[in-house]
């Protein structure tokens, strides 16, 4: 289904961002390929907007949603998730298979399109550790198998060598043993992080041997707020949108975390958010 003008602010987790200027919802892969072999606008891959901001003037493009490519599938111990499969629902899929290792997905409240973009991570492991391969269609509509070795994988970073392809499935191998025990991440979670309240999960990536929250927290910014936005008392890697925050003041807020950090300390927080 394609629609005009959708407030991004009921699609992202910081329940903030301006208009798409057109929103696509294809109902399969079949329709996503028509689509894009007629498509001329800018194309912005939506998951679950769980690290997404789009600015107050909106998207003068295309947001495409693959919700409803949700399938889920095993052969010979190796997953098939479509990329609208909620992290969630393959760490579920992976337990009642008793694969082991995907556990700590189920903290993650992303989809599979979503984390092989940003290579989700947390508690020390990350999703393109157990990639097989993937499946990707390009701007065109052209479907493709990759390889892990098509793409240079960072630190909640995937840099794919072949421009302007998006990720409509992955193939995973979960048989890892976990370090740690699941029944406890979500009550992890819950002690440390502002669950429940609309954010993005952590806005900056730590930089090398530092921890982003404790950088933000010795510059002494919790609770810090501009407009509606503000930075969290319980983990300071976290901006909340605490009282109706336009994408401007978060964006706002993150510049001045960045400048407070840096004349502080000297060093550069990088944004692990994508702002559009
Ligand atoms: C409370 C909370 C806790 C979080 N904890 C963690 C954590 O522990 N670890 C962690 O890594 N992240 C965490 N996050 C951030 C977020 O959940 C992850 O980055 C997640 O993988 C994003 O998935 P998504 O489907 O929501 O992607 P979106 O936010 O919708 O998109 C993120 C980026 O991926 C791109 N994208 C989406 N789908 C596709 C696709 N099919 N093909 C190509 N590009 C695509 C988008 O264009 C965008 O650039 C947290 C977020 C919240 C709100």
């Amino acid at each position: 289904m394609l629609t005009n003008n959708q407030p991004m602010s009921k699609h992202c987790s910081f329940k903030a961002g301006g208009l798409a200027k057109y929103f696509f919802t294809p109902k399969n892969l079949d329709e996503l390929v028509t689509f894009l072999q007629n498509n001329t606008k800018n194309i912005l891959m939506l998951g679950l907007g769980s690290n997404l901001l789009v600015r107050d003037k909106g998207f003068n493009g295309v947001v495409i949603k693959l919700k409803f490519l949700n399938n889920i599938t095993i052969k010979n111990n190796i997953v098939q998730a479509q990329s609208g499969v909620t992290l969630a629902k393959l760490a579920r899929f992976c337990q009642q298979k008793n694969l082991n290792g995907s556990q700590f997905l189920s903290a993650i409240p992303g989809s599979v399109g979503g984390a092989l973009a940003m290579n989700a991570g947390a508690f020390g492991s990350q999703i393109w550790s157990f990639v097989n391969s993937v499946t990707t269609i390009n701007h065109k509509g052209l479907i493709l198998e990759r390889k892990v070795s098509d793409f240079d994988i960072g630190y909640r970073q995937v840099i794919n060598k072949n421009k302007q392809e998006y990720f409509i499935s992955g193939a995973f191998e979960f048989n890892k043993k976990p370090e740690y025990d699941p029944k406890n991440i979500l009550k992890k979670r819950k002690e440390t992080q502002p669950i429940g309240q609309a954010s993005c999960g952590s806005v900056f990536k730590n930089p090398k041997n530092h921890h982003a929250a404790k950088l933000i927290e010795q510059s002494n910014l919790k609770g810090f707020c501009i407009g509606g936005a503000c930075i969290s008392n319980k983990h300071a890697n976290f901006i909340i949108n605490k009282n109706n925050a336009t994408a401007t003041d978060i964006e706002k807020l993150i510049i001045y975390i960045q400048q407070t950090v840096k004349s502080k300390f000297n060093i550069d927080l990088e944004t692990e958010l994508v702002i559009k």
